[in-house]
């Protein structure tokens, strides 16, 4: 095939395909506002019509788990739930749930039934609540053997359900969590559950420590921990995505010439989104906004055909569920319209990879953000005291949340000089770390040029937030009145890396709970325990501190030098997982078992092996499918040529020297696909492997990709058959 044929769109007389999709409109046929459809396929009970006002206050009370689920009330939710659907034109049911794969798992069960005889459509109570899928056919790290492949899956009353719409119809999605028959968490949600319930049981009780009300009603009961995910991705044409073995078996380009231009002008970031790509946008966010997602803000990202969608905050666990179905309906939606859409953490070399800030804070509606500098002083020793807290976590936790984030894709980000590296630190700004830095002295800070005295000075929310600048080399930075952890990769489940984050912060806010009520017993007033927690917490947590550039070299050496973690690849990281000592933070308070911890080892570490696996013989077959072919194609018709031209009595100088190095190449890569196969039938899925992988044979394949980029360059382009980065990424 010839570029001329890959590269339709971009022949000029080529229209460019944007698809129109169908608006939500009135009757009249007038588009409505966002505001008039969002959330029309999301389960609201209060708007039910067949439930009666003492079941909404009878429901309501059981969310806020004041009352426990009755069988008699999930009956009558579960009618009210099926009466809502059907009307909506639904015909089946799925318990929805997040099994260890990393994606999202579903089966639908038609709501017909027949009874006496008759069809008519049902959801009884034990549907809605409890499901039993086999569990064997899921990933469960060898915790249960196939005798007991029970699972079941039960709903999470905590995340709405709603309606998915396809092509030809509406399916009922119930958010379920995923357990076994002994009890153990096979998916991601119900330990993250478990981690908000710790973090909010903690932070409300440091709350209420720290509270200098002493009336009832100012007493905290709860606080919900926020989380809104920016989704990088990629979008190529859906006809050269298929020519590429690579992308359809990993998702990423196993090999490919850099095109000479692609980010170094930094014109495509925040640049005017294609009108194809704003088509493709636009469907996206209408489909969210009818399940009720806050799609907020769309741009181009850095790379040639990378993009970004994020969401306003929510709640995490709803977060979690939402940023699946982000995944889920922006790859579908790109099918329509002729692209598709990459989720991979690396799908080219040589530009920026994709990864999926999560950005985390807590509070209540009574408190506010925990997060929030504020302008009185009172309310800044709590948010300081909070800001060393999350450090401390920082500092003791830091290599889990690393382990957080491990996998075959995220490692060609981490630390790849381009996204935030593999050692967790936190970049706080320049001014609150000098706040820190003269409470850790134990010294009030004093800024020169503003002038202001204490930590009391109104000014100090807006200081904080102006200075508080956009640091991109930071993997966990703090941006006004959150922190937003940046290394998470954009395939990824943010319910796993959210979960550590969640144990480290409750871990140490427990110590800190501990040591307040101490000194309020010892007679401390809370403002000074406040004070000498932020001196002993900062002072201590301080080395994961770091402000500069993450990337460089420089960073690098500090960090060795602060001995702070520093887990480059997966086959590091991931041992961390079951290292006893590593996870008491976690074990304690059982947001995960010992067991479960294995089980996600094991899971982790055989889809590593598998994943690269996979990788390995893909690029093997297309080395011998296609890039071989091609290659010795063109040397035979350069051989012809230097025949012919010498014939004629003409040195074909030029050609020689070309077809020689062709050759040598062309030799050099044979004998690494070679060496690579014999290696395939060796490869287990131990983390021996994982470390055989990374040490060995993911750098062969990577000089085997150098190998190909060469000769890429140096074949013809009608001869070289495979699309190349300047059809995919340029394509619009
Ligand atoms: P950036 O400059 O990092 O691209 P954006 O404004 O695009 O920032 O995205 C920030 C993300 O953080 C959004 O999803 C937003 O809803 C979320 N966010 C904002 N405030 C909070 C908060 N207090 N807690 C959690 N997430 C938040
Ligand atoms: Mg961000």
């Amino acid at each position: 095939m010839t570029r001329s044929a890959r590269t339709i769109s971009q022949v000029g007389s080529y229209k460019i395909p944007t698809r129109k999709f169908k608006i939500p409109c009135d009757v009249n046929g007038n588009p409505l506002r966002v505001s008039e459809y969002y959330g029309e396929n999301l389960f609201d009970f209060m708007k039910s019509e067949i439930l009666t006002k003492q079941d909404k206050t009878d429901l309501q009370e059981i969310l806020c788990k004041r009352k426990d689920l009755t069988k008699e009330m999930a009956e009558k939710f579960a009618n009210a739930v099926l009466n809502w659907s059907t009307n909506k034109g639904a015909t089946h049911f799925t318990h929805w749930f997040q099994p260890m794969t990393g994606s999202t798992a579903e089966k639908h069960d038609a709501f017909l039934s027949i009874e006496g005889g008759k069809p008519i459509e049902k959801l009884s109570a034990s549907q809605l609540i409890q499901g039993e899928p086999d569990a064997s056919s899921f990933p469960h790290g060898g915790s249960r053997s196939t005798f007991e492949a029970r699972g079941y899956t039960s709903w999470d009353l905590s995340s709405p359900i709603f309606l998915r719409s396809h092509e030809n119809g509406k399916t009922l999605i119930i958010p379920t969590a995923f357990v076994s028959y002994h009890g153990d968490a096979l998916d991601v949600k119900t330990p993250l559950l478990r981690s908000i319930t710790q973090l909010s049981k903690s932070a409300t009780k440091f709350l209420n420590l720290v509270n200098d009300s002493s009336r009832a009603e100012d007493e905290h009961t709860d606080i919900d921990v926020s989380c809104g995910c920016e989704q990088e991705y990629f979008l190529i044409d859906k006809a050269l995505f298929f020519q590429r073995a690579d992308l359809v078996m990993g998702g990423r380009t196993l090999f490919g010439a850099n095109t000479s231009r692609n980010q170094q002008l930094d014109d495509h970031y925040f640049g005017t989104i294609p009108a194809r790509v704003l088509a493709y946008m636009q469907e996206v966010e209408v489909e969210l906004y009818k399940i009720g997602v806050p799609a907020k803000t769309r741009h181009n990202e850095v790379a040639p055909g990378q993009f970004e969608l994020a969401p306003i905050f929510s709640s995490a666990n709803t977060a979690v569920d939402q940023n699946q179905m982000v995944m889920s309906i922006m790859e579908s939606v790109a099918v329509k319209h002729d692209m598709i859409c990459l989720l991979h953490e690396k799908p080219f070399m040589g530009v920026n990879g994709s990864g999926k800030h999560l950005n985390w804070s807590m509070g209540n509606a009574k408190a506010g953000n925990l997060l929030e500098p504020t302008s009185s002083p009172h309310t800044n020793y709590r948010f300081l005291a909070m800001i060393s807290i999350i450090c401390e976590a920082l500092n003791r936790h830091g290599g889990s949340l690393r382990t957080a984030i491990a996998s075959h894709s995220n490692d060609h980000r981490l630390g790849a000089n381009e996204a935030p590296p593999s050692i967790i630190s936190a970049f706080l700004g320049d001014t609150l770390t000098k706040i820190l830095d003269a409470y850790a002295e134990g010294k009030a800070y004093k800024d020169k040029n503003e002038g202001f005295l204490d930590l009391g000075a109104d000014e100090l929310a807006r200081f904080v937030r102006d200075n508080t600048d956009r640091n991109r080399t930071s993997p966990f930075a703090f941006t006004g009145n959150k922190f937003e952890f940046r290394a998470v990769g954009s395939s990824q489940n943010v319910g796993v890396p959210l979960t550590i984050l969640n144990g480290a912060v409750a871990d140490v806010l427990n110590d800190a709970n501990e040591i307040i009520e101490k000194d309020l017993a010892d007679g401390m007033s809370i403002d000074e325990s406040l004070i000498a927690l932020i001196k002993n917490f900062y002072s201590n947590a301080k080395r994961v501190v770091f402000n500069g550039d993450g990337y460089s070299q420089e960073w690098q050496d500090e960090a060795e030098k602060r001995k702070l973690p520093n887990l480059k690849t997966s086959a590091e990281a991931l041992k961390l997982i079951v290292d006893e000592e590593v996870n008491l933070f976690l074990t304690k308070p059982g947001i995960y078992s010992t067991e479960e911890l294995t089980m996600r080892y094991n899971v982790r570490v055989e889809r590593y092996c598998k994943h690269r696996h996979i990788e390995f013989r893909t690029l093997v077959n297309m080395i011998h499918k296609d890039i071989l072919p091609a290659t010795i194609e063109y040397k035979g018709m350069l051989a012809n040529s230097i025949d012919d031209q010498k014939e004629v009595g003409v040195d074909p100088k030029a050609d020689i020297h070309i077809l020689k190095l062709l050759n040598d190449r062309t030799n050099s890569l044979y004998e690494k696909t070679e060496r690579l196969k014999t290696a395939l039938g060796a490869m287990g899925e131990e983390i021996g492997d994982v470390e055989k992988i990374v040490s060995e044979w993911l750098p062969l394949s990577e000089e085997m990709a150098n190998d190909i980029a060469y000769l890429e360059e140096h074949v013809a382009e009608d001869v070289w058959g495979l699309p190349t980065y300047y059809d995919l990424l340029f394509a619009k």
